[in-house]
């Protein structure tokens, strides 16, 4: 870290993450260059870093900046496109560009699980937080999931492990990050828009094997074809968990259980959390806890406890015998099959949003169990007309999931499930899936 003494540094993107990596490197002496698009009078950030003497360029990407301020590494926001002209120079140039999880990396004392995957990140994450806590590791949560890797990274002490969550995004800016531990929970098309092709993203979900040891622990998911794949030349100590086969070590599902190597850990039945996707994610979590020495005991209890990150699949209420969900954070078509298969029951889909250009044929395999869809959002029309293909029931369409969880309600019989599982993002008419999420919960709550 000496090596950050007087090295010119630019911190391009002020996110939360920007502002965190700016003061870390200015703390580790570091000459930084600080550059945001929001302008000056109104960005807080910029503001504070400037009163700690940083060199502040806000409003604009000045087409001189790596030159005039000699710059040799930059650390950008995972957000920011490389097409972004100033990193477009700096590739030309061979300068450096990083994310602020490298960073992290490269001044954490505690070791590192990393996790990433398209879909079950947070869950996953949350769930070896949780059994390593209740084992009484004292582990610390970062990354992805919402607290600046770099922060936790500074607090953490040599004896704790970090639970990292990691997007593509972040992973692609990583040089010689090397979690103790990684796992990549599956691959599915996403943020092509953002990584130009498939190959490019799977590319950058492969580099948290990358630089593993055989001291490391390189987890993987024996079911998705693409993850064996990239995890072929690892030359971490390899790890498999799979849902369909019984495997000889590893995490497995076997007789309705949950086991690890020889050892029957819990009945699929005592685990609160539901649907086939979440034991994926529990049994990615086992093997990384695994990995730590965590007992049965901590797993067994957080796996009987535990009934989901709010916004993924969140269980809200009974009411009269219907049971209601929220799974707002499913944005896309996947996440949304995943969410139907997860019950037997009649379930009301209450679905719809931002419109990306697709179709929704893909849903139809996992649409068997749907009675009624209720729709809202630009893709309205788009989803009602699947339906109709496949002869559900289509309600005439609400404004928003509040109008949608009373539709419901109405519409539903003793025994239904009432899930909120839109496959589409929610900035037609939300500024989060978060907000979304919340609306549809406290409308949910006001029914009787
Ligand atoms: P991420 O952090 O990767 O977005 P989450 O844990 O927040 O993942 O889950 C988001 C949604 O993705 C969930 O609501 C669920 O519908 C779906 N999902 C979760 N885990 C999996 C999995 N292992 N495979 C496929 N889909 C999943």
């Amino acid at each position: 870290i000496e090596s950050y003494q007087k090295k010119p540094v630019l911190v391009l993107g002020l996110a939360k993450s920007g502002l965190a990596a700016a003061k870390l490197l200015n703390k580790l002496g570091a000459a930084v260059t600080v550059n945001d698009m929001k302008p000056f009078e109104e960005n807080e950030a910029a503001k504070e870093l400037h009163e700690l003497g940083i060199h502040v360029v806000c409003g604009s990407h000045p087409q001189n900046l790596l030159a005039d301020r000699q710059i040799e590494m930059i650390v950008k926001n995972p957000g920011i496109p490389y097409s972004n002209p100033i990193l477009l120079q700096a590739a030309d140039q061979g300068i450096p560009v990083i994310t602020e999880v490298e960073l992290a990396y490269e001044i954490s004392e505690a070791d590192i699980l990393g996790i990433t995957g398209s879909n079950g990140k947070t869950t996953t994450t949350t769930l070896v937080y949780e059994m390593l806590k209740k084992d009484g590791k004292n582990p610390l949560i970062a990354g992805n999931i919402g607290t600046v890797a770099c922060e936790v990274a500074e607090k953490a002490k040599s004896d704790q492990v970090i639970v990292m969550e990691l997007s593509s995004f972040q992973l692609q800016g990583t040089l010689s990050f090397k979690p103790s531990a990684a796992v990549i929970l599956n691959l599915f098309d996403a943020h092509l828009d953002y990584h130009g092709t498939r190959d490019a993203y799977a590319q950058a979900k492969g580099k948290i094997y990358e630089n593993l040891t055989s001291a490391d622990a390189a987890v993987i998911n024996a079911d998705d074809k693409e993850v064996c794949r990239l995890s072929e030349e690892t030359q971490g100590t390899k790890f498999y968990f799979s849902v369909k086969q019984k495997l000889d070590h590893g995490a497995f599902i076997h007789e309705d259980a949950i086991w690890y190597n020889e050892e029957r850990i819990i009945a699929v039945n005592e685990v609160v959390l539901p649907g086939k996707h979440n034991l994926e994610n529990i049994l990615a979590a086992v093997s990384l806890v695994k990995t730590r020495g965590c007992s049965n005991e901590a797993i067994c209890s957080v796996l009987t406890s535990f009934s989901g990150v709010i916004h993924r699949l969140q269980f809200v209420r009974t009411l009269k015998d219907r049971k209601f969900y929220n799974d707002s954070k499913a944005t896309n078509i996947l996440a949304t099959s995943k969410a139907l298969e997860a019950f037997d029951q009649p379930v009301i889909l209450l679905a719809g949003g931002l419109d990306r250009g697709n179709e929704f044929d893909e849903l139809k395999p996992a649409m068997k169990n749907v009675r009624a869809l209720i729709s809202f959002g630009e893709t309205a029309p788009k989803l009602e007309k699947t339906c109709r293909e496949l002869g559900i029931e289509v309600i005439n369409r609400v404004d928003n999931v509040e109008q949608a969880a009373g539709a419901a309600y109405e519409l539903s019989e003793a025994g239904d499930v009432v899930l909120l599982s839109p496959a589409c993002a929610s900035w037609d008419q939300y500024k989060t899936f978060e907000q979304r999420g919340d609306m549809f919960v406290r409308a949910v709550h006001k029914l009787e």
